[in-house]
């Protein structure tokens, strides 16, 4: 995986455990300008019920700016699918990603 910063350096690559090969995250400048949620590295998929695991820099990401990303990853149906408030997947505490 490939973490940029900006959108023009994401490409139609998808490596073959169903991710795409570059993820869009923050600045570190951004990122240094604190966090509204606390930066949880997993998260949940409710649908099959498996944890995926993330890079820093994406939970970074989340926890500055939780509305940041519209989808994400699951390691077991490797495909994305919806966060936010009606979406598919739980932090450990319960909560939803992306709220
Ligand atoms: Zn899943």
């Amino acid at each position: 995986m490939v973490l940029v910063t900006n959108r023009s350096e994401l490409t139609d690559t998808v490596l073959s455990d169903g991710q795409h090969r570059e993820h869009i995250v923050l600045t570190d400048e951004e990122i240094a300008k604190g966090f509204v949620r606390p930066v949880r590295a997993k998260y949940r998929h409710v649908e099959c019920n498996t944890e995926t695991l993330m890079p820093l820099k994406i939970a970074e990401t989340y926890a500055r700016d939780p509305k940041f990303y519209g989808s994400t990853f699951c390691c077991a149906c490797k495909g994305y699918f919806a966060v936010g408030e009606d979406g598919e997947f739980v932090w450990e505490d319960g909560s939803k990603v992306g709220s």
